[in-house]
Parts: structure tokens; C-alpha cells; sequence
């Protein structure tokens, strides 16, 4: 039997910019019965990063419902209650399968039909996959991704199945590094493979990257660099064994858990919307160039007014800040009122053992570093500033304090002149800088 649902507005996909929106929806007044959030998660919005962080820990690891949206930004945590007292209806374990943007129509798996006036494209990303490179045995079991909720329980499973074993991370991204300090904290041997010629390449530089593989060390995760893993091998039960790298070396394996990047999920909406650095195309409101259908978070790219770009931004802080201002710019709309154009300082965060980095602004042209970049310091304390044309464009600050990296965050923002480097100097007041 086929049903058919309706409703004034639709989110599709159940991750972070959902819950941020549905809470902002709420915020500008929505009646019962007028949103829906359908996810192909079991569960309601979360805030993801955790599940590469607290999620994996032996001891006092995050759980729901204690990291719901929208406890990341120090908010109320919207529990599956929330929604319910809300009218929000929240349709879970349900993948939409078909979209279509003209008839304002999306169909599940199970063949239910969902209309809607306005539509909030959420979907993220999804993990690129070793086999999808033709990567040699990389179907074998206990390789991991982690992307989802339901990723995160199959590694904590094998983490108590395979305890104090060995663990090969592939991927020196910031999903690799976090990865790697929770399985050390879970006392496995643990080797972290990297193509790049230094960690998280995309962002730090070497100098940076020479920090946290020197702290690395010191906690005893082993960094293999500079050359790709190429095969898998597997024993008789199918469980990878062992990893081999394109150097020739082999390493021994009871768990391997992959990080080699993400794909923002817009197949299902291929031709119907226009497209840009293989996000949806949005403007400054995340209106696609379909009316009443906008796009948020991961599968965005939209206008960056301080950069005067176009750009698609894979971070947290992004998803909850283009979710609210998309769903404001919906009721605007509705008032006939209009709002300020989305006006963004991208800005990325990690924390792995005891250490804490933030990013704010763009990492282009000369860095310049300063501080404590010592790894066996008991507190080590250092940042960066890069400068281009004769501007502060991006700040980088591992060990700050709140105050501090908001005073980065301004810093960024205000793109100062580099001659400004004293201001930064003066914010970050406790900086023991030596430049
Ligand atoms: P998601 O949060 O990915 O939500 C998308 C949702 O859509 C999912 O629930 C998915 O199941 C659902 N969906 C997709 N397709 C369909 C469909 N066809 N039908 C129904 N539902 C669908 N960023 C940082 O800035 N700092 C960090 O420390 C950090 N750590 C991270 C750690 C991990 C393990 C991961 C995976 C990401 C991390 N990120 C981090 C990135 C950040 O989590 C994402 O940028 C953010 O979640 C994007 O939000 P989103 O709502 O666009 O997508």
C-alpha cells in the first residue's frame, strides 16, 4: 500500500544541520505537524564528531542520549521527546531513495511518499571506501569506516572482542589521528599509515604536523608516512590480518579502522539541481536554484562573502550555523522579509589524548609559528598565523584557552595587518611567544 505524507516543510537526512534546523525552526515558531526529519539513522540528530573522540573510550565514553543536538554548541540537548512534544515528526531507519524536486515529492525504500512545500537537503557525506579504489582484500571483516552511529557500535564491539591487540589506522587525517589516540587510550598497539608526506596535510604544515607525530610517538603510536596501503590479508575466518603497504612492508592487524575521506550524498538529486566543487549550489541563503529547496551542511557549496568564493565546507560548526540561517532565511522569505546573506569564517577543531586544536579562516599563503612546540613539554602551547598579502588570513592555536581562541576567531575575521601580529600576541596573553 502506498502512503502518502505531507508536510510544510521537509529536512531529509537526520545528522547535525537537521537538528540545528529543527531547533531553529522551533525558535521562529512552527506548529505542530508542519516539519518533518527523515533519516536513514535509527537514532535522532547527534553530534557526530563525537563518535571518533569520547564515543570510543574505555572508560566514561560517550553515549546517547547524552551527545543529541544540540549539546555541541552548549545548547539544550533535543532529546526524541523534544521532537515529539514539538510536532516535529521524526521519521527514522527511513532512506529516501528517490527525490523528485518537480512534483515536490520523495519516496522511502519501503515505497512511502513524503510531499513537502520547502525542503532542506541534509544528507552530508558519506566515507570513501578502500574497495571502491580496488584496494586488494578490503572487504575483509574488521575493517572499519566510521561515519554513522551504527559504524562507531561495531568498532566499540570489536574493540572489546580484540582487546589489546593490533590496530592498523589508514589515513593520517584528522579522523586517523583522533581514531588513533582512542585505540592507544584502549591500550592497543596501534600503527598509523599515511600516503602524505606528513599528517593532517590538508591543513597544518609540516613544521605543525612535526608537533603531533613527535607527541605521538611519545604516547607509542607508530606513523608509518609516505607511502599508501595497497592489500589486505585475511584469514581463514575472513578477518584481516595483516596490512601491506606499496613500500613492501607488511603490518600484522586484528582491527583496522580506514579514514581516507568523505563524499557529500547529492546522487539523488543529479540534474534536478545545479552543482559546484561536487556540492549542491546554493546562495547566500542555501537556496538552490530550485525555489523552496535548499541545501545545508556537507552538500553545500555556497557563497564565502570574506573570501569572495564559492566553497563547500565539511565541518560541524559550519552544518549547525548554515542549518539556522537557512531555515531563517525560509521564514524571512515567508514574511516577505529578507535577511543578511551568510557571512562565514570557516572554522575546524580536533582533540585527540590531551590535546586541543582550533583553525579559524583560510589556510593559504606563509604561516608563521609561535610558542612551545616542544612534544615532551608537560604543556605544550603553540600557534600559527598565516599571512598573504600582507594579511592574517588564518590562525591556528593547539592548547588555548576559550578566551583565547576566540580571540584567534576575531583575528581571522578582521584579517589584520600582518604588522597586527602583536595584537595576536597581546590576545593570546598567556602565549609564551617566541616568533
Ligand atoms: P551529517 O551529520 O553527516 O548528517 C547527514 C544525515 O543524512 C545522516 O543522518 C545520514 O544518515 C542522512 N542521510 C543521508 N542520505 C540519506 C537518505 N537518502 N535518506 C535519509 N537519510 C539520509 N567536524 C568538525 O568540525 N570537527 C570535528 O572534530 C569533526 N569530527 C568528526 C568525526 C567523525 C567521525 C565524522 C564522521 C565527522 C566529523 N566532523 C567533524 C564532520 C562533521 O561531523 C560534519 O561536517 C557534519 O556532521 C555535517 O553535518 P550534516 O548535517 O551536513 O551531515
Amino acid at each position: 500500500i502506498c502512503t502518502k505524507k505531507s508536510f510544510k516543510y521537509v529536512i531529509i537526512g537526520g545528522g547535525v544541520a537537521a537538528g540545528y534546523a529543527a531547533r531553529e525552526f522551533v525558535k521562529q515558531g512552527l506548529k505542530p505537524g508542519e516539519l518533518a526529519i527523515i533519516s536513514k539513522e535509527a537514532v535522532a540528530p547527534y553530534e557526530r564528531p563525537a563518535l571518533s573522540k569520547a564515543y570510543l573510550l574505555p572508560e566514561g565514553a560517550a553515549r546517547l542520549p547524552g551527545f543529541h543536538v544540540c549539546v555541541g554548541s552548549g545548547g539544550e540537548k533535543l532529546l526524541p521527546e523534544w521532537y515529539a512534544e514539538k510536532g516535529i515528526e521524526l521519521l527514522l531507519s527511513t532512506e529516501i531513495v528517490k527525490a523528485d524536486l518537480h512534483s515536490k515529492i520523495l519516496t522511502s525504500e519501503t515505497g512511502g511518499m513524503f510531499e513537502f512545500e520547502t525542503l532542506i537537503i541534509a544528507t552530508g557525506s558519506r566515507v570513501l571506501r578502500l574497495t571502491e579504489f580496488g584496494v586488494q582484500g578490503a572487504d575483509a571483516k574488521n575493517i572499519f569506516y566510521l561515519r554513522e552511529i551504527s559504524d562507531a557500535d561495531k568498532l566499540v564491539e570489536t574493540i572489546r572482542a580484540k582487546k589489546k591487540g593490533k590496530v592498523v589506522i589508514v589515513g593520517g587525517g584528522y579522523i586517523g589521528l583522533e581514531v588513533g589516540a582512542a585505540m592507544r587510550i584502549n591500550k592497543f598497539d596501534v600503527t598509523i599509515v599515511s600516503r602524505d608526506p606528513w599528517c593532517m596535510r590538508q591543513l597544518f604544515t609540516k613544521e605543525i604536523a612535526a608537533f603531533y607525530e613527535g607527541y605521538y610517538a611519545n604516547k607509542g603510536v607508530k606513523i608509518i608516512k609516505g607511502t599508501p596501503a595497497v592489500g589486505f590479508d585475511a584469514d581463514t575466518n575472513g578477518e584481516v590480518k595483516a596490512v601491506k603497504l606499496k613500500d613492501g612492508r607488511v603490518l600484522q592487524a586484528d582491527i583496522v579502522v580506514v579514514g581516507v575521506g568523505a563524499k557529500p550524498l547529492t546522487d539523488l538529486f543529479k540534474g534536478q539541481v545545479d552543482e559546484e566543487k561536487h556540492g549542491i549550489l546554493t546562495d547566500g541563503m542555501f537556496e538552490t536554484d530550485v525555489p523552496g529547496v535548499y541545501a545545508v551542511g556537507d552538500v553545500a557549496t555556497f557563497p564565502m562573502k570574506l573570501y569572495n568564493d564559492m566553497r563547500r565546507v565539511e565541518h560541524v560548526d559550519h552544518a549547525r550555523k548554515s542549518a539556522e540561517h537557512a531555515v531563517r532565511a525560509i521564514r524571512a522569505s515567508e514574511e516577505g522579509k529578507c535577511i543578511d546573506e551568510y557571512d562565514y569564517v570557516p572554522y575546524f577543531y580536533s582533540r585527540a589524548f590531551n590535546l586541543s586544536w582550533t583553525f579559524y579562516g583560510d589556510n593559504v599563503g606563509d604561516p608563521l609559528l609561535f610558542g612551545d612546540r616542544d612534544p615532551t613539554s608537560r604543556k605544550p602551547k603553540f600557534g600559527a598565523a598565516w599571512i598573504k598579502d600582507g594579511r592574517i588570513v588564518g590562525t591556528f592555536l593547539e592548547g588555548g584557552t576559550d578566551e583565547e581562541n576566540k580571540a584567534i576567531a576575531r583575528v581571522a575575521r578582521a584579517q589584520p595587518s600582518a604588522e597586527h601580529l602583536e595584537t595576536l600576541k597581546r590576545e593570546g596573553s598567556t602565549l609564551d611567544i617566541s616568533m
